[in-house]
């Protein structure tokens, strides 16, 4: 039998452990959801809302327990309370659309035809959940999916382990039944076994690009609807016109929350050469204000990474890029709980380009390379010269030069004045290996729904 365990990057101690289902198993829980998903179907649509909400209500209930757990599991300092805004925001506005966004096209309604398109829920919705905002990215899917009347089954990164069993149990206490959302614990291999057997009618992927490959590797030939949100290495680009001390503020705290590790977080940054050492040097003071240390200490601001092998790839990183001339600006001695493993800190790099890993892999920490540009065309040839596309942050107080260049670029989403932020009432997308599909929005609901066709006629 597997277990799967959590080790806390708190103190490298075995937090939480979990054995894994085996296939059998697996495939006898998920023929209990699939089982359940027609008669949750038929409920109103307002009931299903408002269970949802409901379990949404209930997790916040639970508060006190969630933000520690999440600061022994993945290291974020209780001091930020959890990740219940973002998690609260994107349910209700979920909520608030649902109506609208599944309702039919309708295409003719008179005395000869009904036509229309009618939106039918997938059935079993499979969600395979990362650490890094380990409640924020599982409710994305979780709530639309459940709205329109799929069931749903959970699968949780293992460092986050109990994050899954704990909004299944809030979610079930709030009369979501068992049987309709549900959270289980799984290995790679037998993930990959029961999504080539067929037993999920849509998977949504959350995590690295190497997970995303395997699961659509997984599903070749079974037709499974797959989601996947996957790795990017955010760009932000600050004009000469910019509010300097806005476009510090924004894209150092994007570059350095959660420890840098957020999918849509600033991984690189370009600026114009009029504002690069007035740039340089406010963003090195700011960085340098953080706390590190640890999470559970309500005076930490940065915690450790998630694990030690997230940081060792950061520290390579950095490592490889002054070996290539690069220069790291944030004095270690200011970070004494810098241990050489989880605990890292935060580290500004000049004097990069992109044949160094920090500019062109994702790094994932709070670590970021600064580089100096002329004008908006070398801006946006570097920023484009990236195999991710998530989202890319540009400054300036022109909106129609932000348009531009951002119909240039190729991303999910283009920022003007503010980073690191997922709107529920646009589409979350990527291009390139950051993935496909897209959700939360409108847009979300169709893709956890697929369209049925009506063509009714009541006369010859
Ligand atoms: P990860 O290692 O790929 O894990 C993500 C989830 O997938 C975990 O539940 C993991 O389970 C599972 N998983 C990974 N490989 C699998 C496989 N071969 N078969 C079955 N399950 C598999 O990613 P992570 O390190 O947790 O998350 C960080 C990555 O997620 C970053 O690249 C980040 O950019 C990306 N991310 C993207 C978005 C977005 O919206 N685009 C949002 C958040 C995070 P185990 O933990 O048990 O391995």
């Amino acid at each position: 039998m597997t277990v799967i365990q959590c080790i806390s990057p708190v103190d490298g101690s075995v937090y939480a452990e979990r054995p894994a289902a085996s296939f059998d198993d697996a495939k006898a829980a998920i023929a209990r959801v699939r089982k359940a998903q027609k008669a949750w179907a038929k409920r109103p649509l307002e009931e299903r809302v408002s269970l949802v909400l409901k379990g949404v209500a209930r997790v916040n209930e639970m508060a006190d327990d969630v933000v520690k757990e999440l600061a022994w599991q993945m290291g974020r300092p209780v001091r930020y309370g959890g990740e219940f805004k973002g998690f609260n925001e994107r349910s209700n506005y979920v909520a608030s659309i649902a109506h609208d966004a599944l309702a039919p096209v309708v295409v003719e309604k008179s005395d000869k035809f009904e036509r229309y398109i009618g939106r039918e829920p997938h059935g079993v919705v499979f969600v395979v959940a990362p650490w890094n905002y380990p409640y924020m990215t599982a409710i994305n899917t979780v709530a639309p999916a459940l709205m329109a009347g799929n069931t749903v089954i959970i699968k949780h990164a293992s460092q986050t382990i109990l994050v899954g069993e704990r909004m299944v149990r809030a979610f079930n206490e709030a009369g979501v039944p068992e049987d309709v959302f549900m959270n289980i614990f799984l290995d790679h291999g037998t993930t990959s076994q029961l999504i080539a057997d067929g037993q999920f009618d849509f998977i949504n992927f959350t995590g690295s690009v190497e997970g995303g490959r395997s699961i659509e590797r997984a599903a070749a030939g079974t037709f499974t609807g797959i989601g996947l949100e996957l790795g990017g290495k955010d760009p932000g680009y600050v004009m000469e016109d910019a509010d300097l001390d806005a476009a510090v503020d924004t894209l150092m705290d994007g570059a350095t929350y959660n420890s840098g590790q957020c999918c849509c977080g600033i991984e690189r940054i370009y600026v114009n050469e009029t504002l690069y050492d007035a740039f340089v040097e406010k963003s090195v003071a700011w960085v340098s204000n953080y706390k590190l240390g640890n999470p559970l200490d309500p005076e930490t601001s940065l915690g450790p990474m998630a694990n030690k092998r997230f940081a060792k790839v950061v520290r390579e990183q950095i490592a490889e890029a002054v070996a290539k001339g690069a220069r790291a600006l944030v004095d270690p001695k200011l970070f004494p709980a810098d241990d050489g493993g989880a605990y890292l800190a935060p580290q500004i790099l000049v004097d990069v380009d992109h044949s160094m890993s920090l500019m062109n892999e994702e790094t994932f920490g709070p670590a970021v390379g600064i580089m100096k540009v002329r004008n908006d065309a070398e801006a946006l040839e570097l920023m484009n010269d990236c195999k991710y596309g998530l989202t890319a942050s540009l400054w300036t107080q022109d909106v129609e030069r932000a348009r531009r260049i951002g119909d240039e670029l190729e991303t999910g989403t283009v920022f003007m004045n503010r980073a690191d932020y997922l709107d529920p009432a646009l589409c979350w997308t990527g291009v390139k290996e950051t993935g496909r599909g897209g959700s939360l929005s409108v847009l979300g609901f169709h893709n956890l729904t697929r369209p049925k066709s009506y063509h009714l006629r009541k006369q010859f």
